[in-house]
């Protein structure tokens, strides 16, 4: 269990599933302490109202814009089953496997796309995974400012966005921000 800093709710934690990566267990949270959404592989779609993922959505149209977090927080972590899924899709589709979980994980193709260009076919399966875990938390930060409120917030200072990879095998959590100057929102 980790030192927690946080304190009270002004922290929306979006994590992933996976029974061993439980957040309130690994940031040491007590009742009331933070906001939680967890899904397959942590992932936050874009906004948009025809993408049918209103569940992540309005979770946090409700912590952004109710419960007025200061702070997000999406946490991938070690081999993920999400995203090694996400790995092995083909972009025809040539090999699909489920009805719905497919076009989840498909909110990080880019993510995908950026871990095979950025390791070599000679290095290890892991180390891709593991970037693609990384690169799939900041397609989620990204889309987080997609929706004109989170924007609206991060802008006014009022909320900051957190990436974050937890490894259960070593124990290691690490944390960065989310690269966003007031200034370039036109790349947004
Ligand atoms: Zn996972």
């Amino acid at each position: 269990m980790f030192v927690c800093w946080i304190d009270e709710l002004q922290w929306m934690i979006i994590a992933c599933s996976d029974s061993r990566v439980d957040p309130a267990l690994v940031l040491g949270l007590g009742l009331g302490e933070a906001f939680i959404v967890r899904n397959i592989a942590s992932l936050v779609p874009p906004h948009s109202k025809e993408s049918g993922h209103s569940s992540g959505a309005s979770a946090i149209e409700y912590a952004v814009l109710h419960l007025k977090v200061e702070h997000i927080m999406i946490v991938g972590h070690s081999r993920c089953g999400g995203i090694k899924a996400l790995l092995g899709m083909k972009e025809d589709g040539s090999n699909r496997f489920s009805e719905y979980i497919e076009d989840w994980i498909a909110i990080a193709n880019n993510a995908s796309k950026t871990a095979k260009a950025k390791c070599s076919h000679d290095s290890p399966f892991e180390d891709q995974w593991t970037c693609c875990v990384k690169e799939s938390v900041n397609v989620s930060l990204w889309n987080c400012m997609s929706y004109p409120f989170v924007k609206e917030a991060v802008q006014q200072k009022k909320l900051a966005l957190h990436g974050a990879y937890f490894d259960f095998v070593n124990g290691d959590f690490q944390r960065w921000a989310l690269n966003y100057r007031v200034d370039e929102p036109e790349s947004l």
